[in-house]
């Protein structure tokens, strides 16, 4: 069965620039500038692949439009706004610890924001059934007063706060499958209930110091940010027990009324920034399941927001598979790296991994349906 899917895109996120840098690094002496990895590749080549198969023809184009400020103080200090618009009007400037940018990102960076907020409008009003927000710059590492990890403003967080103000939205679940850690997530809703946290992510990788089992959030908030520190390795097989035993009886038992994925594909197998190896076949089951929740739960109100992932050749068909899943169209394409990634070894639970997620699945017990 074919549903009604939003595709939230704009040519102009694709020309946000961090300036002249290579890889994650400034490109000074010795370092021969090149290309910094967040760059519009992975996405434009995603957004190409969907038009090249044909599959953007039974999308719902969901237009971006500017977040107010008004917003964006819904989850950001008026301190750090004031700082990223005087950066703004600068040749190049810096948001936060790993997070780059020059003169004119900012009202990009508002125009994507913005974009997921009618992403939510689309699928609130039943415009659409659910919605994916091709995005960049990328936002799940941006906190609350200052911007990091190739981050401006968090996205997925704006969003979730825009369906509780607008739409009548009580209880959100957030489940961030990046490789690096939903800081930014875990802090907007740190003491607060009605979001449902969930990171996989691979233990200690990036920011430093955080996404531990132990955070667990704070006051009426506590016990509803979930973290899986994922051992570097991990396959579809850690994934999936992941799932079974962490991400699914968490969500069945505080039943969502909107599901917000922020979808980053680093944990794919070759990404440049992570230690997984993850295929489009991964992605898929991840997006069947979700939706599944969102189906029983939330009238099926579902957004993915594009996260991090920085392999262009390998991202395309691992965003694809999201696209198929959601829309329950099969775009005819197979991924040329499909069978290679599946036979690589190294899928299957090990019990190194297995320790994490059943500490994991502990604390996902003690989840209730907030009042
Ligand atoms: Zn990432």
């Amino acid at each position: 069965m074919s549903r009604k899917t939003g595709l939230m895109w704009n040519e102009r996120f694709m020309w946000h620039e961090q300036g002249r840098y290579a890889g994650i690094l400034p490109a000074d002496y010795p370092l021969q500038p090149g290309r910094h990895h967040e760059n519009p590749e992975t996405k434009r080549r995603l957004k190409n692949l969907l038009d090249a198969s044909g599959l953007s023809e039974h999308l719902t184009p969901i237009k971006a439009r500017e977040i107010s400020r008004e917003e964006l103080l819904r989850v950001h200090t008026p301190a750090y706004l004031d700082k990223l618009e005087a950066g703004n009007l600068e040749a190049a400037a810096i948001a936060g610890f790993d997070a780059p940018y020059t003169r004119g990102s900012v009202d990009i960076a508002k125009l994507a924001a913005g974009g997921c907020l009618a992403a939510v409008d689309a699928i609130c009003s039943g415009q659409v059934d659910n919605a994916y927000a091709l995005t960049r710059p990328i936002g799940h590492h941006a906190e609350p007063d200052e911007g990091k990890g190739f981050c401006l403003f968090s996205n997925a967080s704006l969003a979730a706060r825009h369906a509780q103000a607008r739409h009548g939205i009580r209880r959100v679940a957030l489940i961030d499958l990046d490789v690096h850690h939903g800081n930014g997530a875990e802090r907007v809703f740190w003491r607060d209930p009605s979001v449902l946290t969930i990171s996989l992510h691979q233990d200690q990788w990036f920011p430093p110091d955080s996404g531990f089992l132990e955070d667990v959030g704070e006051g009426a908030g506590k016990g509803y940010n979930l973290n899986v520190p994922l051992p570097a390795g991990c396959g579809f097989g850690a994934y999936q027990a992941a799932f079974e035993r962490v991400v699914l009886p968490a969500l069945e038992r505080f039943e969502p009324e909107l599901v917000i994925v922020p979808c980053g594909y680093d944990a794919g197998a070759q990404d440049p920034l992570g230690r997984m190896i993850l295929h489009s076949e991964a992605f898929r089951w991840f997006i069947a399941r979700l939706r599944g929740i969102a189906e029983r739960f939330a009238g099926g109100r579902l957004l993915v927001t594009h996260e991090g992932g920085y392999n262009e050749f390998t991202i395309p068909f691992m965003g694809l598979a999201v696209f198929e899943e959601l829309s329950g169209i099969d775009s005819g394409v197979v991924d040329p790296h499909r069978d290679i990634f599946v036979a690589m070894k190294g899928h299957e639970l090990l019990p190194h991994q297995e320790a994490v997620i059943d500490a994991a699945a502990a604390l996902a017990r003690d989840i209730r349906k907030p009042e």
